[in-house]
């Protein structure tokens, strides 16, 4: 008693200059006794309003896996720009798009060659500000959020061949992050499969237009697609050193593939590419799934929606291993008629077989939101959430987000970057998003962080293997936490 007289009195000096917060801080011995994960939770609690350490605290923090990003997204433009100059591109700068060096680049003509964007200049910032929604909302971007980020990958399109480049940058900001698996979004065959689509021409017969994809050697295709990306892997070891001694950390990072099919194109050149992409992860266990890209509010890709369906439901029942992610749900009132936001989350699971969703960001708009949300909960399907890219492309955050309505229904989501690059975003930034603008615990952040790999796409040993080293990793991680310094 008079031990605790002795400590109150001191208190009560301290409590007259020090926040609330700080002494929250110091009472570490509490939660020592209580285990890491309360200790954890605890300085949680007592930093999630201060910034610097909020940000800090989740840079640490073992975050297992990113489900959904675009390969050409995640790339940086300063990257892009510094590969367009080694290329001796030219850079159009009434559009702010890349140009071939035929015809030569001239500067009167306004083609400069890239490599005149120097660092500081001008002409630099103005080619980030237009390759990523840096600034986005200070420029007059006409159109809004939602064209100016779209519109972005068609003017630095010509400096993402450099995929083993590409790849080296993303898992090493990975590494750094904490980030043990990806799955990354890429067109894998280089557009050959479209190109033999065109060839073949329409069938509505889907199977029919298949045997004959097959018999014109399609499997050309798939030799393509698994040449490029065992030319890209050696290019991003060459780049990371991961042979040597001095490997880089982002070698020890998991990658596996997501082959993009680019629903905005004609019928037969959507059938080839999902056909393609179904054979490869049949084949290849490096390409896991396949998922449909290009906006969802395209009038293509919203006229032949159902066909897209059907055609996966067509092409599940020949590939039933092959899992299938798709964006669905992308959607804001307003930027498509209604009936495009009534059912596209529900009909890529029943008919497109989708066991995980990318966005979800409708679903209040779909018919009977109570039902879908119990459907999506009791078929475990994951919602694959990206708080940057639904507040930049959609102008959704916040309350408006239904990200606490997926967890109050017991659907699993997982945080995810979707295009980190042009998003100026990082796997940390989703999540101080996830708790500066939802909202979200120490306990269910970590619920989130197991989801991400409870649900990959990988073979069940990667998968296991990483849950493992996930679950060591967090537990020194929370101790670490016990002993924080202030
Ligand atoms: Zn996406």
């Amino acid at each position: 008693m008079r031990r605790f007289r002795h400590v109150c009195a001191a208190c009560l000096v301290a409590v007259a200059v020090v926040p609330v917060a700080a002494i929250a801080r110091r009472v570490t011995p509490i939660a020592q006794a209580e285990g890491p994960e309360a200790a954890a939770a605890q300085r949680f609690k007592a930093i999630r309003d201060d910034r610097v350490r909020l940000e800090r605290f989740l840079r640490e923090m073992p975050k297992g896996g990113d489900l959904h990003v675009h390969l050409s997204g995640a790339v940086y433009a300063e990257s892009y720009l510094r590969w367009a100059s080694d290329a001796g591109l030219c850079l159009v700068t009434a559009t702010m798009a890349l140009a071939p060096p035929q015809p030569p680049c001239d500067v009167g003509a306004g083609r400069p060659p890239a490599s005149t964007a120097t660092e500081g200049s001008p002409l630099y910032d103005q080619v980030i500000d237009a390759w990523s929604m840096r600034n986005w909302r200070d420029r007059n971007v006409a159109r809004g959020g939602r064209d100016h980020f779209f519109a972005t990958f068609a003017r630095f399109n010509l400096a993402t061949g450099r995929v083993g480049d590409m790849l080296a940058e993303v898992v090493s900001r990975a590494a750094a992050e904490h980030v043990a698996y990806i799955e990354l979004m890429l067109a894998t065959d280089g557009g050959a499969a479209g190109m033999r689509g065109t060839a073949a021409g329409w069938n509505a017969d889907y199977r029919r237009m298949r045997d004959q994809l097959i018999k014109n050697g399609f499997s050309a295709v798939r030799a393509e697609a698994r040449s490029r990306l065992d030319q890209a892997e050696a290019r991003e070891r060459e780049v990371l050193h991961c042979s040597a001694s001095d490997a880089a950390p982002g070698c020890g990072v998991t990658v596996r593939y997501v082959s993009q099919v680019y629903r905005a194109g004609a019928p037969e050149q959507v059938f080839a590419q999902m056909l393609a992409a179904f054979e490869l992860a049949a084949a290849d266990p490096r390409v896991v799934s396949l998922n449909l890209v290009a906006p969802e509010d395209d009038p293509i890709a919203i006229r032949d929606f159902s066909q897209h369906m059907r055609m996966l439901e067509f092409l599940h029942a020949r590939y039933p291993g092959v899992p299938i992610t798709l964006h669905a749900g992308e959607l804001a009132p307003g930027m498509a008629p209604p009936s495009a936001l009534r059912s596209h989350i529900r009909d890529s699971v029943r008919i497109g077989h989708a066991r995980r969703i990318g966005h979800g960001v409708d679903v209040m708009q779909e018919q009977n939101p109570p039902a879908l949300l119990r459907e999506l909960a009791s078929r475990h399907v994951l919602v694959e959430i990206a708080l940057s890219s639904n507040d930049l492309i959609l102008g959704i955050s916040g309350k408006a987000h239904p990200l606490a309505t997926y967890l109050r229904y017991g659907v699993p989501v997982a945080i995810a970057t979707d295009d980190p690059g042009v998003a100026r975003s990082s796997h940390t930034q989703e999540f101080v998003r996830a708790v500066e603008d939802q909202g979200l615990d120490y306990v269910t952040i970590k619920r989130l962080v197991r989801n991400s790999l409870e649900y990959a796409f990988a073979d069940q040993t990667t998968r296991r293997r990483l849950q493992a080293q996930l679950e060591n990793e967090l537990t020194a991680f929370e101790r670490q936490q016990q002993n924080h310094e202030p």
